[in-house]
């Protein structure tokens, strides 16, 4: 008989993650292709785990799981034996709203939990040479797209409704790959501080490694609270194959060295790498969870969602297969005592902290007083107002990053 995940929001989590679900219709408050497409639809399950779930693709088709209206009123998720009561999250209001230049908040951002990602420019060089990643859904290859840059007020213009409407405290800023030394950070200083200027928000950066270290102690510099370098797969022939932009334009080791320095320069907890669950063996996902961690790097582990066309995925991939490996990198960011506080409440991916639902121990209700109050409004406050003396004192350590010594 098929194992049911139903009661466990982590297994849950992971399982929807996984296979999808299908809809009885469009449910209220929501749109579910409000985004771009495959933007699959945001449920908070028990103890307010919030997931992502594609719905609408071919592979959601076969899943045991439905989205239904209860009787009572709400929703439940029912795999056809049992349920258990949902909320889903309403399509954010600005969605349909525009800047005052004309362009639809959507085309700027999108926010999934308290993931809200800014892309100023759809621009990745990886398409002009035919090596982009094999996996690529961030709609980095519509050449129309990539010609056009949002301003700097367009982009605060977003910020602004994004905080307003409570949509997210983090605002991340994503580029794709660019020529040149810097990893685009360059391209996006000027976002940083602007949104840094005018809102009390963090700010991550989810970009390529620069090519030289001075870059990340720059990012540091003007402003950024947190950055992600995507390694996406540890397996060096599978990276190659995959990637081959990545491999051959800036090269595994060169991930592996930037993560090492930013894990140095940021504070503990921020710095963060995805490694792409279902590319490759899920003992190869283990070995990249080592050593990130190891490293002191929060490994953030999304689940390949298949594409038409892309058969990339590994086979049998299976929630059974691949629960063990969230345990372990929960088990792993424990043990290097790494941070788990910043890296959470995004629906796209299973973050470290969900890890605990996984190995029980939110039965025994170890959830601090401490994670209690950086979840609160007064608290992520007081983690900014933290960041920000940090950043000063690690700015004027460095003097003149620009200047600094090289890698
Ligand atoms: S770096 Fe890879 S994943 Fe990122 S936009 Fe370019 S092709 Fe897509």
């Amino acid at each position: 008989m098929q194992k049911s995940y139903l009661h466990n929001p982590g297994t849950l989590k992971i399982d929807l993650m996984l296979r999808g679900i299908r809809l009885e219709g469009t449910p209220d408050g929501m749109e579910p292709f409000a985004g771009r497409a495959g933007a699959g639809i945001d449920i908070v399950l028990s103890k307010g785990t919030l997931v992502n779930v594609p719905c609408g693709e071919e592979f959601t088709k076969d899943s045991p799981y439905l989205l239904k209206k209860r009787r009572a009123g709400g929703y439940a998720i029912t795999d056809g034996d049992d349920e258990v009561p949902v909320k889903v999250v309403p399509t954010p209001g600005f969605y349909k709203r525009s800047t005052s230049t004309g362009v639809k908040f959507s085309d700027i951002v999108t926010v999934h939990g308290s993931y809200a990602v800014v892309t100023p420019s759809r621009r990745c060089d990886f398409f002009n040479r035919d090596v982009e990643c094999r996996y690529c859904a961030g709609g980095f290859d519509d050449p129309n797209a990539a010609e056009k840059v949002y301003s700097v007020d367009e982009v605060l213009e977003t910020v602004e409704v994004v905080l307003k409407e409570g949509a997210s405290e983090i605002i991340y800023l994503s580029i794709g790959f660019r020529e040149g030394d810097d990893g685009g950070i360059e391209h996006l200083a000027p976002y940083i501080r602007a949104i840094k200027k005018h809102f009390n928000c963090l700010v991550a950066v989810e970009a390529l490694p620069p090519k030289k270290n001075r870059w990340i102690d720059e990012t540091y510099a003007v402003g950024a609270d947190s950055v992600l370098y995507n390694m996406e797969l540890f397996d060096k022939e599978l990276f190659e194959s995959i990637c081959p932009g990545l491999a051959t334009l800036i090269g595994r080791e060169r991930y592996i060295e930037a993560l090492r320095y930013a894990a140095s320069v940021f504070p503990n907890g921020t710095v963060a790498s995805h490694l792409i669950v279902g590319l490759e063996p899920p003992g190869s996902t283990c070995m990249g969870i080592d050593l990130l961690t190891s490293m002191g790097v929060v490994p953030i582990l999304p689940i390949y969602r298949p594409q038409p066309g892309k058969a990339l995925r590994i086979e049998p991939l299976n929630a059974e297969i691949i629960i063990p490996v969230y345990r372990h990198l929960y088990n792993a960011v424990k043990k290097n005592n790494i941070n788990m506080l910043w890296v959470r409440d995004i629906s796209v991916v299973t973050t470290p902290i969900e890890g605990r639902l996984l190995v029980g121990e939110h039965e025994r209700g170890v959830r601090s007083l401490f994670e209690q109050f950086y979840k609160t409004r007064l608290g992520l406050k007081t983690a900014w107002g933290l960041s920000t003396l940090r950043r000063k004192l690690r700015v004027k350590e460095v003097k003149d990053p620009l200047d600094s010594s090289e890698h």
